[in-house]
């Protein structure tokens, strides 16, 4: 599988049994079809989001790219609860790209929302 992105090679890693691929070059991550809420839902996977942001941000760039997966088109998405964070997917199989640092943040905000819901319920 090549990168989406910068078209260097991606190595497959693991987080408990779920196989994701991550480009050694600029670390992105791709997941296919709902990988990555399922690893979002398990404690300590942001460990295999191991690049730099900065580097992350600098390929978060408009442009046609192709799934690595199908080569159908990749669209450019964006999470309805952090409208900053855009990321890729594909519009044949489902799989999903993040930038590096991108799952980090995916992750990360959706515990915070999480920590908000239960102080809100708390006071009414
Ligand atoms: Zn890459
Ligand atoms: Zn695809």
């Amino acid at each position: 599988m090549k990168c989406p992105k910068c078209t260097a090679g991606m190595e497959t890693i693991s987080f408990q049994g779920i196989e994701v691929e991550r480009c050694i070059a600029c670390h992105g991550l791709w997941f296919d079809m709902l990988e990555h809420e399922d690893l979002k839902a398990l404690a300590g996977s942001e460990v295999i989001d191991d690049g730099l942001p900065e580097v992350g941000r600098a390929f978060d760039t408009e442009g046609t790219l192709r799934c690595p997966s199908c080569a159908g088109p990749l669209v450019r998405m964006v999470d309805v609860q952090q409208p900053h964070l855009w990321f890729e997917s594909c519009a044949s199989c489902f799989g999903v790209f993040f930038d590096a640092g991108e799952f980090r943040d995916f992750k990360e905000v959706g515990l915070v929302d999480r920590v908000r819901d239960l102080m809100r319920r708390a006071r009414s």
